[in-house]
């Protein structure tokens, strides 16, 4: 929640249009003989008055020496002096403001573009005509002022603040709002009596309405690109803005996602999407090309390409399905759950030609039941298997899978969405053929980019299978490799970014083992910390991945336990199996055994 708002002086909170240090630089320059514009005076308004004069000078058009500047800047002072306090008047709805702001705890402070003598006369003269901020801070106490942030820090340093998200800046100037960026708080323009809008109160009454509209727009424009957070008439809005990032701060409050994709990812991997980047830009196509090998790599060799593809997962199976296997080749799809049931839907829906041969959802693929029905249908040339059915959790038997198939010499297509990453899969050793998968699983990516990795020499004679144009692995494959990491259509630029620094951090981590490690470290406390409280794994250990768990519901009441560990801050599956109520709690992404153990302390406490 917000714990301090920090305002401007002139402009903001007192001296409506800022006209104290306008006048003092139009009149400390024509004492020099210098003519300038108040426009020229506002310009650098803000800034700490020494480089305001500096800002100003280099704006003429004949230069002057710095004695000059220095000689402006004494004029500058002695003017501001001895009127600065006829311009402590408090702008309208500050004090409102101010009782609001403190009736919510929340502290007042303050920095300024005056320096601690300017300060010295402005705060008593403010005081008196009722505002006083809990704190105030002049650029020469921090030796630099805007657009540096110290000035907001030492603010924060006094009121014990260590997060800048809980801090908002509220000023009239540019500068303001650059001094909120670089201190990485909140920023918020104020429009009405701002520098920015550069009129006296009197000035702007006479302007008609059209004109009124036309000014508020520029000055809206014009804190809109220098970012700010927020822009307002006037201070009777600013209670709605800290209500509005209080919402979103409660919203980002850091959750747990113990669901099987999307699922918590690491900041770095989130940061890694500001930059813009555009697809046929070289440096972003050479990222492309290093994600698609780090992929390979992850499970293949050479012979092997990495295809990725915009969209969720099962984008990837059905681009996999529908483009590597042509019309008239037989598939068998291994079904004991959801994932598999997708697959069939898949087929279906194109007309493939297919067979499925369906298992209890809590049993594991039989290979004995499969090896039956290879004997009697020899016109199979595919088998598909999903790896771990993240339906329930199954690990399904993918080496005795891929055994059969070379024993048979069939073609092995895998969805190892969920497995990927973080279980060990040899696709060369194992004679896959293909594989698909997402950034979102054990990757721990965004959400938005599959891919598959396929036999190179598979891709290459699947040329005109798809019907699907934008799901056609082949032209996609083309394009990626022979277009130097060009994605066919636009790419996601930003979640590539992200997927990229996910595999850095995975190679961080230790790799594959190190990750399979932490999981199955998380599983173990997860299930042996239920177990004890009674909730128990209906899948059998043997059988059971170290990905996700289903557990029994029992007594307990889905929504309820779902809402109450979300107030608790995790986020759980429901079931999705068919005739036991159940729920389900994946252990991937950025958990750790102390997330599983913290989980397990949660039901304990509630006694859920
Ligand atoms: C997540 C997942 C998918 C893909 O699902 P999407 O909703 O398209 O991301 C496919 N298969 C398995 C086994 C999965 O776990």
């Amino acid at each position: 929640m917000i714990k301090a708002v920090i305002f401007d002086w002139a402009g903001t909170t007192i001296d409506y249009g800022s006209f104290a240090p306008v006048k003092a630089f139009i009149d400390g320059f024509a004492l020099e003989g210098i003519k300038i514009t108040s426009a020229m005076a506002r310009k650098p308004m803000g800034l700490l008055k020494i480089d305001h004069t500096r800002a100003i000078a280099s704006m003429l058009n004949k230069p002057i020496d710095e004695e000059t500047i220095l000689k402006v800047y004494q004029n500058f002072e002695e003017i501001l002096f001895k009127d600065i306090e006829n311009h402590c008047e408090v702008k309208e709805h500050v004090k409102e403001a101010v009782i609001a702001l403190h009736q919510r705890g929340i502290k007042i402070g303050s920095t300024t573009g005056y320096t601690s003598q300017m300060m010295a006369s402005v705060l008593p003269k403010a005081k008196a005509n009722g505002y006083q901020p809990d704190f105030c801070v002049a650029p020469d106490e921090v030796g630099k002022g805007r657009p540096f942030p110290y000035m907001i820090w030492e603010n924060m340093r006094h009121f014990n603040l260590s997060d800048p998200r809980e801090v908002v800046k509220v000023g009239d100037t540019l500068a303001d709002i650059a001094e909120a960026k670089s201190a990485n708080c909140w920023s918020v323009g104020i429009i009405l009596g701002s520098s920015e809008l550069g009129y006296s109160k009197e000035e702007f009454e006479k302007l008609t309405p059209q004109e009124i509209d036309n000014e508020k727009e520029r000055v809206r424009a014009s804190f809109y690109q220098a970012g700010a957070d927020y822009i307002i008439d006037d201070m009777s809005e600013l209670l709605k803005v800290i209500d509005d990032i209080n919402r979103k701060l409660k919203l980002n409050k850091s959750h747990k996602l113990l669901t099987p994709g999307p699922l918590t990812t690491k900041s770095a991997v989130k940061q890694a999407m500001l930059t813009d980047h555009c697809t046929w830009d070289d440096e972003y196509k050479n990222i492309t090309k290093s994600v698609m090998s780090d992929i390979t790599s992850l499970a293949a060799n050479d012979d092997y390409a990495t295809i990725l593809l915009q969209g969720s997962g099962s984008y990837a199976v059905e681009a996999m399905l529908c483009s590597l296997i042509k019309d008239d080749e037989k598939m068998l799809l291994l079904v004991n759950g959801e994932y598999g049931k997708r697959m069939v839907q898949i087929a279906k829906d194109a007309k493939k030609n297919y067979m499925s041969l369906e298992f209890k959802e809590t049993e594991a693929v039989d290979v004995m039941k499969v090896e039956e029905l290879l004997k009697e249908h020899t016109d199979i040339k595919y088998l598909v298997l999903v790896h771990c059915e993240t339906t329930t959790g199954i690990i399904n038997p993918l080496e005795e899978v891929a055994n059969l198939a070379k024993k048979y010499n069939k073609e092995l297509l895998v969805d190892a969405m969920s497995s990927f990453g973080a279980y060990p899969i040899d696709m060369a050793a194992l004679n896959i053929s293909a594989l698909a998968s997402s950034a979102n699983k054990c990757l721990e990516g965004l959400p938005g980019l599959a891919f598959v990795i396929a036999k190179k020499q598979l891709v290459e004679k699947s040329k005109g299978v798809s019907k699907s144009h934008s799901l056609d692995l082949y032209d996609q494959y083309l394009s990626l490799y022979e277009g130097g990491g060009k994605f066919r259509f636009t790419s996601p630029t930003n979640i590539l970014l992200a997927l990229r620094q996910a595999l850095d951090e995975h190679k961080k981590e230790g790799g594959l083992i190190a990750r399979s490690k932490r999981y199955q470290a998380n599983h173990k406390t997860l299930v042996e910390g239920l177990s004890k409280l009674g909730i128990m794994p209906i899948i059998k250990e043997d059988i059971q991945s170290y990905i996700i768990t289903t557990f029994l519901l029992g007594e307990l009441d889905f929504n309820k336990l779902y809402h109450n560990l979300k107030n608790q801050g995790f986020i759980i599956y429901p079931g999705k199996l068919t005739k036991i109520s159940t729920f389900r709690i994946g252990n991937i992404g950025n958990v750790y055994p102390s997330d599983m153990k913290a989980l397990v302390d949660t039901f304990k406490a509630n006694s859920l």
